[in-house]
C-alpha cells in the first residue's frame, strides 16, 4: 500500500514513521497508538500497568461495598466475573449481579484505588495470576 496514514483520523496527531509502526489497524480504519491504548486498555489497579481490555471483565475488584441486586451489597474483595451482564442499572443507579460474581479473595493490601469516584477496579492478567496464585498458596508458604 502506497497511501500512508499521515494523521491520525482521532486525534489529528501527524503520524510519523516511527508513529506508522505501532498504528491499529481494523475494519473501521486505522488509528495511532495512544487513541488505541485510551480505547483498549485500562489501569490495573495492582500494577499500574496497562491491562488489555480483554482481561478486563475476567476480574472484578471491588474496593469499598457496592450495591448489588435485591438491595443487597457486595463487600470489599476480589471476585472472579463467572457470567455477564456482572451489573446492571437503570436511570439512576447501577448495582452488581451477585450471582454472577465468585468471591476470590480479601481485598489484596498492594492495590491502588485508581478512581476515587468508582468503586470497582480491574487487573491486568498478570496481576489477575499473581492474584489466583495467591489464593492458592496461603500467606507465608513459599
Ligand atoms: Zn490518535
Ligand atoms: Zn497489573
Amino acid at each position: 500500500m502506497s497511501d500512508q496514514p499521515t494523521q491520525c483520523p482521532y486525534c489529528l496527531r501527524v503520524l510519523h514513521s516511527s508513529d506508522l509502526e505501532s498504528i491499529h489497524q481494523d475494519e473501521d480504519g486505522f488509528m495511532c497508538h495512544d487513541c488505541w491504548r485510551e480505547g483498549n486498555t485500562f489501569a490495573c489497579c495492582r500494577c499500574r500497568d496497562d491491562g488489555d481490555n480483554e482481561d478486563k471483565h475476567k476480574m472484578l475488584v471491588v474496593f469499598e461495598s457496592t450495591a448489588a441486586r435485591f438491595g443487597a451489597e457486595i463487600g470489599p474483595g476480589v471476585y472472579r466475573i463467572a457470567n455477564n451482564p456482572y451489573w446492571e442499572s437503570d436511570i439512576l443507579n447501577s448495582w452488581l449481579v451477585s450471582e454472577h460474581l465468585e468471591r476470590l479473595c480479601d481485598l489484596p493490601k498492594d492495590l491502588i484505588d485508581p478512581d476515587p469516584d468508582y468503586p470497582c477496579g480491574h487487573l491486568c492478567l498478570e496481576c489477575q495470576t499473581a492474584i489466583i496464585n495467591g489464593v492458592e498458596v496461603p500467606e507465608g508458604a513459599v
